[in-house]
């Protein structure tokens, strides 16, 4: 009976899994085609100095609009894009559309913005995806010193020889390098003296519940003086609410981005948003 019992268990999670591969499958085939028909679009998130709301730059956010419309968020296929080499054309369209982007706010006259992109692990296995970078600024014709890629830890705890080459090679370029969602996942500060990075991102799970709980306040306080001592510029992710505000304003944290300055939106908006504005963030009065 237990061996029948054995069985039936076995049965029963091939299916599940049997189920779940059938899923990922069709999630493949769908984003494939979705590649295929430039059904993915690119949102931008104002990145701002705390003291003026001035907007400093965007982040580029890879969308992937649906037949019908909707919006699928990145978590959803990324990791998916990751391990079929989706990610590839996937990058690609993401540099070559945002850079072109940045040099048309550039050419309306915000010549100080800059773009930030998300490189993923995996991307930087590929041979030459520096020069291929490099290349994407060039076409563009966008200032390298305008361009920031973040990075996230998995990267610098896997601490490969070609990853470190990438670093130096966008860096001598001119490009700027942050360390994206700081403080999660193993967080070493060897990193910071062994990379030649320029940014933290203090990730949004320590702002979250700033100023109140004392112990993301004393995190987020140490991650502030730690990156001024190293001469590091910091972003304070998942800026929500004016208490978050003042609470990183007195400690000085000088960059923020987050919701309650605006959500990523596409470029249209983010032409109009500056054109009205002049290039500041409307203090919102809730
Ligand atoms: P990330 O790089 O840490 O990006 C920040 C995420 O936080 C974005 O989610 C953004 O919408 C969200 N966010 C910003 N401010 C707030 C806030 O105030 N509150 C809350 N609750 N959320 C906020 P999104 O766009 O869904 O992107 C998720 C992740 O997907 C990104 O995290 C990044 O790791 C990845 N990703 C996005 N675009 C790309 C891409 O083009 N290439 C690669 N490799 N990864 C990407
Ligand atoms: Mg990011
Ligand atoms: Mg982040
Ligand atoms: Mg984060």
């Amino acid at each position: 009976q237990a061996k029948e019992q054995g069985r039936n268990t076995y049965k029963i999670y091939d299916k599940a899994i049997h189920k779940d591969l059938t899923k990922k499958l069709e999630l493949v085939k769908r984003l494939r085609h979705a590649v295929n028909k430039q059904q993915l679009t690119v949102y931008y998130q104002p990145k701002v100095e705390l003291s003026s709301r001035r907007i400093t730059g965007f982040e580029a956010l890879v969308r992937w609009v649906d037949e019908d419309g909707s919006i699928i968020p990145p978590d959803q296929f990324i990791p998916l894009a990751e391990d079929t080499g989706l990610i590839i054309p996937i990058s690609e369209y993401v540099m070559r559309e945002s850079f072109l982007q940045l040099k048309q706010w550039h050419e309306l006259g915000f010549t100080e913005l800059s773009i930030a992109i998300n490189i993923s692990g995996k991307q930087l296995h590929l041979p030459d995806f520096a020069d291929d970078v490099i290349e994407k600024v060039n076409e563009a014709k966008v200032p390298p010193s305008k361009v920031e890629l973040e990075l996230t830890e998995q990267v610098f705890i896997e601490n490969i020889q070609s990853h470190t080459r990438f670093m130096h090679s966008v860096r001598e370029y001119g490009m700027s390098l942050a360390i994206d969602d700081f403080g999660v996942g193993y967080s070493s500060l060897s990193y910071l003296k062994n990379f030649p990075v320029t940014s933290l991102k203090i990730d949004r799970s320590f702002v979250k519940d700033l100023p109140d709980n004392e112990d993301d306040a004393t995190i987020t306080q140490t991650i502030i003086s730690l990156a001024r001592n190293l001469n590091i510029q910091l972003v304070a992710e998942g800026i929500e609410t004016e208490e978050q505000v003042e609470f990183l304003l007195y400690r000085e944290c000088a960059t923020g981005q987050g919701f309650l300055f605006s959500k990523p939106v596409p470029a249209q908006q983010v032409t109009q948003l500056l054109q009205q504005y002049n290039g500041l963030i409307p203090i919102q009065i809730a």
